[in-house]
């Protein structure tokens, strides 16, 4: 999903209702430009609305074919989205880790 489109997505949710799916606070919708985070000093208000994943790359069913909820996405607050995250990532054998950082970044040459 390009990123104009998750933006609409995201405003569609929000407008439907600005609710955190997991803890069901107000989130505040913003939009800022992307030059405003580099280097990755920005960090972004907790309230902060975000696409979330329904099910969490653990879960199977995120790994249906389209159409079949697997790729459901909920308005998270980016707190929630980030704890989810990062619980995720905790109880993610590190071989599964591995092999998700190696399809994003591509491995190093040299690198086992
Ligand atoms: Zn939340």
């Amino acid at each position: 999903m390009n990123t104009a489109r998750k933006r609409r997505r995201l405003l569609r949710l929000w407008e439907d209702s600005p609710l955190c799916h997991w803890c069901k606070e107000a989130t505040v919708c913003v939009f800022r430009p992307f030059e405003k985070n580099k280097g990755g000093k920005f960090r972004p208000r907790p309230d902060e609305a975000t696409l979330d994943h329904i099910h969490t790359r653990l879960e199977p069913e995120r790994y249906l074919p389209v159409g079949k909820n697997g790729h459901e996405v909920v308005l998270s607050c980016w707190q929630c989205n980030a704890t989810r995250n990062q619980e995720e990532q905790r109880e993610m054998p590190i071989e599964v880790l591995r092999m998700l950082s190696r399809r994003s970044t591509r491995t190093r040459i040299g690198e086992a």
